[in-house]
């Protein structure tokens, strides 16, 4: 799939809105992202995916591993292109540390690949990668559907995009369509505040 078919197939299940929007992190920015509403379609979550095992197949990984709950569709969608094993990280809400729970299990020098659904700072997927990491597992790369990070996070193993895209945000203080007038509005909902 050419990086245009990828963010067609986000604007066309309206995965990746345009307008002005209050990010969770608290930045405003001009577009949004969200995986989620791709990826309720298996169809296309799987295309994707296979797409996506076409550029991770030479690494020849022997695992997908990727954190809840974002990561998680790509993940099973990946491994099933691959026929490989797909198991999570999940965060344990008291320590706040990513951990692989529910009786999986690495193997010393299991070869494994990373996967998220779109890495922006990559901060989810890199805390995967220590916890296979910390079990003697050998990560082969890391990849995703849409690398928005515009090559600004960085990781110590080879990088697989199926596409890119830069989305800009700014302070609340910066952002030049708050200077517009523009309402800012919350992702997901149609409120405006
Ligand atoms: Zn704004």
């Amino acid at each position: 799939m050419t990086n245009d078919e990828v963010i067609k197939a986000y604007e066309e299940t309206h995965s990746l809105l345009k307008g002005h929007f209050r990010l969770s992190s608290g930045r405003h920015s001009d577009r949004y992202l969200q995986s989620a509403l791709v990826l309720q379609y298996p169809w296309v979550a799987e295309k994707l995916c296979a797409a996506l095992a076409e550029l991770v197949k030479p690494l020849n990984p022997q695992t997908i591993v990727s954190p809840a709950l974002g990561g998680l569709i790509v993940g099973q969608e990946l491994a099933r292109a691959l026929k490989v094993k797909a198991i999570f990280t999940e965060r344990n809400k008291e320590t706040d540390e990513m951990e692989l729970r529910r009786g999986f299990q690495v193997e010393k020098g299991e070869k494994i690949f990373a996967v998220e659904d779109i890495i922006t700072t990559g901060k989810s997927v890199k805390e995967s990668i220590e916890v296979v990491r910390g079990l003697g597992a050998e990560v082969v790369g890391v990849g995703c559907l849409i690398d928005r990070s515009g090559g600004t996070s960085h990781f110590d193993v080879p990088v697989k995009a199926l596409s890119s895209l830069k989305v800009e945000s700014w302070e609340e203080k910066d952002c030049p369509l708050c200077k517009q007038g523009s309402p800012v509005t919350k992702p997901g909902s149609r409120a405006k505040f």
